[in-house]
């Protein structure tokens, strides 16, 4: 009797054999009996019958799901890398790069649960017979066509969609998405540009490569053009009649940069976040499978996507820590774009104006394909960046007297101004005037934030929230106060130093949402607001044709961070922000203001650049034998009882320490994470170093099981994570 090989999302580190009567393809999804469950597996191969006797003791599938297998060999060659690299077991892989739909076991489906309005609904719409706002909201959305449920559901509240199914004025429909599968025969829509000489070399690159496996690193200043480049690049591969498939930050996922590769070409794109419903999702997900999408643009996870007919992968803003997963199976989409392009045998384009300091390094060291943008497109200049020292400034809403009057110049001459801090709401900690005492949120042993609006107190880090108090726990005295300086209180004082200017604020707070974000945006680059102030989420990618001066406020603490990674990721983080400047006719400058003028990355940054700056961090990283010049792992572990995590990772730096010789290993710890503690749990961490990363991973090969056999390892949560990109 046929024996096949099934991955089972159980957490262990291998797969499982079933008897069937037939051979089942390699791809196909099963059900199968674990334990006393049923549980849903894929078959990752077929073994060759065993002798009887082997045969008896095994169980057999219960039911095979689908007709045809739904993953390629590329994919299941993929899960293995991932199993292998990651350290993680199998069966997990394959629940983390499956649709959710597919994991529950439900079948490919091509149709679409909707909404749509009635008759009675688009007399509603054209008589505005409805009164509630939101209610008109959502019958206007339905205007045109119907929309899939899960969108709906997303931006209203289900009392809205009650009370109009309830009024009968929308109804429920199965709709099937039209596909345009001959993406080849597309005509240009819109006239490129004539591409820069850069540009133009850097086009060129790319397509006199072919159709084969390479990675280019396109390292292009803000505004440089990169996206045009990526349009060109693909527009042979269109025509070719392969599919291409872009990876793009969380945030940088809007409606624009789908807009602009639809406007190009006049295609369907295929988009995929993690806010999109389960079925929508799968949706596209099957028609890239399919290959009936020319392009699909999609998050993180999107490296997961099946392709018939590849020809390209591209991975935009390819630095951003939003491609490394933080929990479950911890991979890089972009170090897993390299392996799928190689197995997929197709060109992989990274592209950044702050490149990650890895792939910069493998560009410089001749792995990758270096591709350089140093001018901005369309004849912007570059911003020019300064330091403001505010030592001894007497500052209004945190802000010194030079930078408000350098603020108020550019707001008079009709400019827009950003200013940014990465601190949301209103004070980042509240204390008793008369004992000192701060705020603590007791699970997380930290100072609560101070949200005004709300009237309550909030915790960073495991998200508790409480009243406002009235008095301080330890001395019962009433005169609390904040203390330092969030974005609500910002708004707040910028509101009353220019009473006359609009401002708008964005953060997680006061923008909730993918739609909501879009909206401010738009209303942004339509000169809605002179006055933008934000968190990070206004650093990325954005285009702000009328900011000509970005004031960065309280930088200081990522100058003296203990992780090695921070001066990277303060310096990626300054030059995109100031990349936000300047980007069309108007030149642009950025003031940050800081206690610390003198610190050297500053100075360096500001004098060299960027690019310059990323060469010398590398030089230093050489120098400390860190990544990329290392390879890292760390095992991270939390529990109630610090005590116990402690000498968990004792006797897991004992086993790790048994072999570290055989494999040069380096061992650090157990050290407190960079977030001690959170939710009651208190959180330690061991770094595990080598050279190579082939010896890093031989080392983890010989002692993994020694540490899953600790007593400990079953009381204690804790998990691996290789290639970390911070120790939080
Ligand atoms: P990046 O992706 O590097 O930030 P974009 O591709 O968004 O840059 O280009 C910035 C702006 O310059 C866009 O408005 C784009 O249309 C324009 N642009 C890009 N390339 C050219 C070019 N060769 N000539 C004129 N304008 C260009
Ligand atoms: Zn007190
Ligand atoms: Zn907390």
């Amino acid at each position: 009797m046929p024996v096949v090989d099934v991955a089972v999302p159980v957490p262990l580190k291998q797969s499982f054999s079933y008897l069937h009567d037939t051979p089942v393809a390699t791809g196909v999804r099963v059900k199968v009996p674990f334990g006393n469950r049923t549980l849903i597996g894929v078959v990752i191969g077929n073994i060759e019958a065993q002798t009887e006797d082997t045969g008896l003791k095994l169980k057999s599938v219960t039911e095979v799901l689908d007709e045809v297998p739904l993953f390629d060999t590329t994919l299941i060659t993929l899960a293995n890398w991932l199993a292998k690299y990651y350290h993680h077991p199998i069966g997990e892989v394959w629940s983390t790069l499956m649709p959710v739909r597919l994991r529950k076991g439900m079948p490919l489906t091509d149709k679409l649960d909707a909404f749509t309005l009635t008759e009675a609904g688009q007399d509603a719409l054209v008589q505005s017979l409805v009164r509630g706002k939101k209610q008109q909201l959502c019958l206007a959305s339905l205007a045109d066509e119907p929309v899939e449920e899960g969108e709906i559901k997303q931006r209203f509240s289900p009392a809205v969609i009650k009370a109009l199914s309830e009024k009968a004025l929308i109804q429920t429909v199965q709709i099937k998405q039209e596909i345009q599968t001959d993406w080849a025969s597309y005509t240009l829509q819109e006239t490129p540009p004539v591409a820069s000489t850069e540009q133009a070399v850097a086009i060129a690159g790319v397509n006199q490569n072919g159709t084969e496996f390479r990675t280019f690193l396109l390292e292009g200043v803000t505004g440089s053009g990169k996206t045009e480049v990526y349009l060109q690049v693909i527009a042979p591969v269109l025509k070719a009649n392969r599919q291409v498939l872009i990876l793009v930050p969380e945030i940088g996922l809007t409606p624009q940069t789908v807009g602009r590769f639809e406007r190009r070409f006049g295609i369907k794109v295929g988009v995929l976040h993690s806010q999109m419903s389960d079925l929508a999702r799968l949706q596209v997900w099957q028609q890239s499978r399919r290959g009936e999408l020319g392009i699909v643009i999609g998050t993180r996870s999107a490296i997961f996507t099946p392709m018939a007919r590849p020809g390209m992968i591209i991975v935009d803003e390819e630095h951003d820590e939003s491609f490394k997963q933080q929990d479950g199976l911890r991979y890089h989409a972009r170090d897993l774009a390299v392996k799928r392009a190689q197995t997929e045998n197709v060109p992989l384009l990274l592209g950044s104006a702050t490149p990650s300091l890895e792939s910069l390094n493998n560009a410089l060291a001749k792995r990758y394909t270096h591709l350089q943008l140093s001018e901005r497109a369309g004849g912007a200049s570059h911003t020019q960046l300064k330091v403001l020292d505010s030592r001894d400034q007497p500052l209004q809403a945190g802000i010194a007297p030079g930078l408000l009057s350098v603020m108020r110049s550019h707001l008079q001459q009709g400019n827009q101004v950003l200013v940014f801090l990465n601190r949301r709401g209103y004070a980042p900690a509240v204390l008793c005037h008369h004992c000192g005492q701060t705020v603590d949120c007791k699970s997380c042993e930290r100072p609560f934030t101070y949200h005004k609006s709300q009237g309550r107190l909030q915790c960073h880090h495991c998200g508790a929230s409480k009243r406002m108090p009235n008095q301080c726990s330890a001395c019962h005295s009433t005169s609390l106060q904040t203390s330092g300086l969030g974005t609500e209180q910002l708004e707040q004082g910028l509101g009353e130093l220019f009473p006359d200017i609009k401002q708008v604020r964005i953060d997680s707070d006061a923008v909730r949402g993918k739609d909501a974000l879009v909206t401010r945006l738009d209303e942004i680059n339509a000169r809605k607001y002179q006055l933008l102030i934000g968190t990070q989420i206004l650093s990325k990618g954005h285009h702000f044709p009328h900011v000509t001066l970005v004031v960065v406020l309280d930088c200081d603490g990522a100058l003296f961070s203990a992780d090695f990674r921070a001066p990277e990721k303060f310096a990626q983080l300054i030059t995109q922000l100031a990349g936000r400047a300047g980007r069309a006719t108007k030149p642009g400058e950025m003031y940050i203001q800081t206690d610390n003028p003198g610190h050297p990355l500053l100075q360096d940054l500001i004098h060299n650049g960027f690019a310059h700056f990323a060469r010398h961090a590398l030089h230093e990283r050489q120098m400390a034998n860190l990544p990329p010049y290392s390879a890292q792992a760390v095992i991270r572990a939390e529990a109630s009882a610090a005590q116990q995590v402690h000498t968990f990772l004792q006797q897991v730096k004992q086993a790790f320490g048994d072999h570290s010789h055989q494999f040069g290993g380096y061992i650090a710890g157990p050290l407190p994470c960079l977030i001690e503690k959170r939710q009651g749990r208190f959180r330690f961490m061991l770094l595990l170093q080598c050279s190579q990363r082939a010896a890093l991973h031989n080392w983890i090969v010989s002692t993994l099981r020694q540490v899953q056999s600790l007593p400990l390892a079953t009381r204690v949560r804790w998990s691996l994570d290789i290639d970390p990109v911070d120790f939080s």
